[in-house]
């Protein structure tokens, strides 16, 4: 009755999602230092930051979201819970293998790739959209720009 707030549905941009987010990755980097083998800690706390970044529909920066196992949500650091492979003879690329689940991702590393949060393009965004140019992790209300465009298109077609 009368409450406020959207109730669950729709992005938020509340800057304190962010903290908690912040927060919850430095936990899990401290937890796995001080208690290399306390991964269940480890997987939780990281587990938890990227449903909170879901379910808010914030977008995870990829120095951070490089570093969640997507399967098993362990915190890869090189040589302790994953092994990094530095691959590729026409497209380099490495390979970031984690040791709980064996699940691998792979990055292209060619001089010619960039990401698309460090073109042009997203630099040259409009500045209405809430966030400085050339950061991706808040790229919440592009996303909310493109799901109402998509909702439009689906409205006019029924
Ligand atoms: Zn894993």
């Amino acid at each position: 009755m009368g409450k406020k707030g959207n109730k669950g549905r729709g992005p938020s941009t509340k800057p304190e999602m962010f903290t908690r987010i912040n927060f919850l990755y430095q936990a899990a980097h401290r937890v796995l230092l001080e208690s290399p083998n306390n991964t269940g800690l480890v997987r939780f706390y990281a587990y938890t930051l990227r449903s909170i970044a879901m379910k808010n529909v914030l977008r995870l920066d990829p120095t951070i979201k490089r570093t969640l196992c997507k399967k098993c949500s362990m915190l890869l650091i090189p040589g302790v819970t994953a092994t990094v492979r530095h691959r590729g003879h026409k497209q380099r690329h490495t390979v970031v293998t984690c040791l709980e689940c064996n699940v691998s991702k792979r990055f292209v590393t060619s001089s010619t790739h960039t990401l698309w949060c460090e073109q042009e393009e997203a630099k040259t965004m409009p500045s209405n959209w809430g966030h400085p140019p050339g950061q991706c992790n808040r790229g919440t209300q592009q996303r909310n720009v493109q799901t109402n465009a998509a909702n439009k298109k689906m409205q006019k077609n029924v």
